[in-house]
């Protein structure tokens, strides 16, 4: 290898890593001296705000996803899963399994883009009990967990049970609880029809959220909007309100009380009956980082406004897993995809200028407006600084996010699902997907075959 060839390491295929090495590779795609390597556990690009009409099997499992290494040229690509990152050594190991040799990769230039896990706040059992809406087996696993309550709904004669197996609860009303809830109404109502026991009024999809208000971040009236929509669709909010426990049949609930309107302090308790929890409350930066020697605040790695770890120069963290601030409102930016891409053209941009000697660009970055759903044809929009609602909002969501889709193919593939969803039914054929990974047996080397 020659003394003067760069090596750009990029761990994690998500929004962030993948316009990473689309920038990267735009710069250097001719140049023989900078190498490019993107490491990721899924050998896929995740689409994720399409994965609420994943879960209610609206589009195809596969549409979503795009395969890393169609979408490059000069990018190499590992997939596994990262077991350390040294920063020191400028060593990153991947995980070896009784049926792979771990890997060990030397790098000169680091990118963390490993995003996020779902956050269950450390409740007794929840992540054993809940289901959750974060990757692609979550959504698979969760379409056919309804259809399943729906397939033993109908034949039950118990009516307390029957109407257990019927309620959805959902926590958290973010982006991804509120599409959710929409989505999961649209499938339970068309589903139905095929189920004649069972009527509308047995079926209770309930958003329990621990705010006064639902999608923080959005405008108010927007949100005001969406809120009159759910409820409108028969979908139950509950604001104020937060869970307590979950036993797997029962959801213990509590009233959050202002102390300032009620100086009694007294709290409302309350419980519901239902065979299904889905979690959607918040995440965290994935442990690999929180296992890393990187500083973190709220797990996500700290950096400078060049995006770049200050500790380790030529290391950078952006998306999910980074905690950049914010110089205009002093708060740290939220995850969304929106500020991974936009983070992700940065530290490509600062890399190309470290290697070639160029001046830095400091992170400044506004949102251009926001979207979601809410199931039904309806949805809500901002952008730059108009407020759309209801079919115009829903139409500009489904615009903008098809266009956004990486491949031509897969664009075509979801908008046929789209067009075949307007003129048939929702197919019930319940799968039996696993819900866990069953862990696999890593297995501990002492040697590492080393690449680079
Ligand atoms: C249901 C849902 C709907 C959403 N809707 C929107 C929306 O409408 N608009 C919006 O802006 N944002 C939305 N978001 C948020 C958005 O998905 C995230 O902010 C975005 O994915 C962050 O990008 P990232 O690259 O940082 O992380 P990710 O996209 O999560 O990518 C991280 C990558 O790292 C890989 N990885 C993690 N750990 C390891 C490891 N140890 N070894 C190897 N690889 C690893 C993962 O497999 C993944 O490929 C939504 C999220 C969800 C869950």
């Amino acid at each position: 290898m020659s003394q003067d060839k760069k090596r750009i390491l990029i761990l994690g295929g998500g929004f962030a890593g993948i316009e990473c090495a689309r920038k990267l590779e735009s710069y250097f795609m001719n140049d023989l001296d900078v190498d490019i390597t993107l490491v990721s556990e899924d050998n896929f690009f995740l689409f994720t705000p399409m994965l609420p009409q994943v879960a209610s099997g609206m589009i195809e499992t596969r549409h979503i996803i795009i395969p890393i290494r169609t979408l490059f040229i000069k990018t190499a690509f590992y997939e596994s899963k990262i077991k350390n990152i040294d920063p020191y050594g400028k060593i990153v190991t991947l995980e070896g399994t009784n049926e792979k040799r771990g890997i060990s990769l030397h790098y000169d230039f680091l990118v963390l883009a490993l995003g996020s896990q779902t956050n269950f706040f450390g409740i007794e059992k929840m992540e054993e009990r809940a289901y959750s809406m974060k990757t692609l087996n979550d959504a698979v696993v969760l379409r056919n967990r309804v259809i399943d309550m729906l397939e033993q709904a109908e034949n039950e004669n118990d009516p307390i049970l029957k109407k257990s197996l019927l309620t959805f609860v959902i926590v958290g009303a973010g982006f991804a609880g509120i599409e959710t809830a929409g989505e999961l109404m649209d499938l339970l109502l068309d589903a139905r029809k095929y189920y004649p026991h069972i009527h509308r009024e047995d079926i209770r999809v309930i958003i329990l959220e621990a705010l006064s208000f639902i999608l923080p971040g959005f405008n108010e009236s927007l949100a005001s909007f969406a809120l009159k929509k759910l409820k409108h669709r028969g979908i139950e909010v509950l604001l104020n309100t937060k869970l307590a426990s979950f036993s797997g049949s029962e959801v213990i609930i509590e009233e959050i009380v202002d102390p300032v309107r009620n100086a009694l302090n007294q709290q409302k308790i309350g419980s519901i009956q239902t065979k299904t929890l889905i979690w959607t409350a918040g995440v965290t930066p994935v442990d690999t980082i929180k296992n890393s020697v990187f500083k973190t605040s709220r797990g996500g790695v700290i950096v400078n406004e060049f995006l770049e770890v200050p500790d380790f120069p030529g290391v950078f963290a952006i998306g999910d897993c980074s905690y950049v601030i914010n110089t205009q409102t002093q708060k740290p930016y939220p995850p969304t995809a929106q500020n991974a891409e936009a983070e992700a053209e940065i530290a490509a941009y600062n890399l190309r200028s470290l290697i070639k000697k160029g001046q830095k660009k400091k992170f400044k970055y506004s949102s251009k407006g926001q979207m979601a759903i809410l199931g039904k044809r309806t949805g809500i929009a901002t952008i730059f600084g108009i407020n759309l609602y209801g079919f115009a909002a829903w139409w500009i969501w489904r615009s903008i996010y098809l266009s956004k889709i990486p491949r031509l193919d897969k664009r075509i593939r979801i908008l046929l699902d789209w067009t075949v969803d307007l003129f048939f039914d929702r197919d019930i054929a319940r799968l039996k997907v696993l819900r866990h990974e069953a862990p696999k047996e890593y297995k501990e080397l002492d040697e590492v075959d080393d690449v680079w």
